[in-house]
């Protein structure tokens, strides 16, 4: 991606803003970059979940969210119909990454023929129509209804660890690989069946999204999403592999430049002290947000610790940087800072050099901007390292059962 595709992330016209009310006084300039810190949090991305009742739409949205089904703004799950309206959950930590469980399509009050229309399809983004055997007439109609309204669909396979348990249980000559096929065939042949020529059948467990043809789902969405909306998608992703969680820190690392420039700004007015205070302000704004979009925060890692079984004591002790499970605050910032030694701290980053005379930044100012630029990259590590910890952790305990 060349600068030119993010300049949605922050425009020089907006660092000059930061500047101008810098200038004016410190308080506005600091109101003005956690502005900025917001509007790169919110880009909204709606993903519509239809299916049956009983689908496993419910457990898909909370897994998705790496909500539980007892927390607080849990969709309801169980066995009987539980969705007679469009309900929307948002994620926790990015309330701009909404997922709407839709009623099943010919529920009466949501007839076939005028099922978009009444659910308002213009918002969503992309739809996933699940089924936990075989999708039928009505997940086909709507499917070719969804694809004439210009929009794109995905057939998601649910409840498929105990297709993989019973089967297991009923073969004496069991192929996992095979099954798994198998089942994705005859989804794909019976939807060819129904006219949908090149259908998209993902095979997921809502219990362990880290297994099956999640990161496939991941992987397609990802690629066919609008560049603006991929980093929403990114980061509200929940830590389900190494690739997801490497992804989500090359997507933070391609905004350090920016934070940066914003430091610079606060470097370039002459009021003594303000750089620093405008870089501390800074850093634990981009902290807390990686730390948020990692689901390293104390809420998250309680979800986690309830839905894996592992206590939270343990989870929290596998991380290095005393960064996760608790407020980031300038004092944390400054002690972390204390510990690090200065010249790694203030080498000169390429990357951000190009870029500052790209937009035209005096090189005078920079000095600020590689600090920030270095530091932000020390803490990110940090934070991926710690989520990667996490992560296994997690899965370590599910893997044993
Ligand atoms: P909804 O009506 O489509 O929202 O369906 P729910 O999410 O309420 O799920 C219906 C039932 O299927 C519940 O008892 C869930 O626990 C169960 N279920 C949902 N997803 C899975 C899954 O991935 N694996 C298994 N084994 N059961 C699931």
């Amino acid at each position: 991606m060349d600068m030119e595709d993010q300049w949605d992330v922050i425009t020089k016209e907006e660092l000059l803003q930061i500047q101008e009310e810098m200038e004016k006084s410190p308080d506005k300039g600091l109101a003005k970059i956690n502005e900025y810190l917001e509007k790169q949090n919110n880009t909204p991305l709606n993903i519509a979940i239809t299916g049956e009742s009983g689908s496993g739409k419910s457990t898909f949205i909370n897994a998705f969210r790496g909500i539980n089904d007892s927390d607080e703004g849990a969709a309801p799950t169980g066995p009987v119909e539980t969705t007679v309206v469009v309900e929307s959950y948002p994620h926790p930590n990015h309330p701009n990454v909404t997922l709407w469980d839709l009623p099943g399509v010919g529920t009466p009050n949501f007839p076939a023929d005028e099922y978009l229309e009444k659910v308002g399809f213009e918002r969503f983004d992309f739809f996933i129509i699940i089924a936990a055997f075989r999708f039928k007439e009505n997940d086909v109609k709507l499917a070719l209804e969804i694809k004439r309204m210009g929009k794109k669909f995905y057939f998601l396979r649910s409840k498929i660890d105990s297709d993989i348990s019973n089967e297991e249980r009923r073969k004496k000559n069991f192929n996992r690989q095979k099954t798994l096929d198998d089942i994705r065939e005859n989804c794909i042949q019976g939807l060819r069946d129904q006219g949908i020529d090149d259908p998209q059948v993902f095979l997921v467990s809502s219990f362990e999204l880290h297994q099956f043809d999640f990161h496939l789902l991941e992987e397609t969405l990802e690629r066919e999403l609008p560049a603006h909306k991929r980093n929403a998608f990114l980061y509200a992703l929940p830590n389900i592999s190494k690739e997801i969680i490497k992804k989500k820190k090359e997507a933070y690392q391609a905004q350090i430049k920016y934070h940066a420039a914003v430091s610079s700004v606060g470097a370039a007015v002459p009021v003594p002290g303000l750089s620093t205070a405008v870089d501390l302000a800074l850093v634990v704004g981009v902290v807390t947000q990686y730390v948020n979009g990692f689901g390293l925060d104390k809420e998250s890692l309680e979800r986690l610790s309830v839905s894996s079984g592992v206590p939270y004591s343990e989870l929290v002790s596998v991380m290095t940087s005393k960064l996760g499970g608790t407020t980031i605050t300038p004092e944390l910032i400054k002690k972390v800072l204390s510990q690090l030694a200065l010249e790694a701290v203030l080498m000169v980053a390429e990357e951000v050099s190009r870029f500052f005379l790209f937009i035209g930044i005096p090189v005078a100012m920079c000095l600020s901007g590689y600090a920030t630029s270095r530091i932000l990259n020390f803490f990110l590590d940090q934070v991926a390292e710690d989520a990667q910890r996490v992560f296994e952790k997690a899965v370590e305990k599910n893997s044993e059962v």
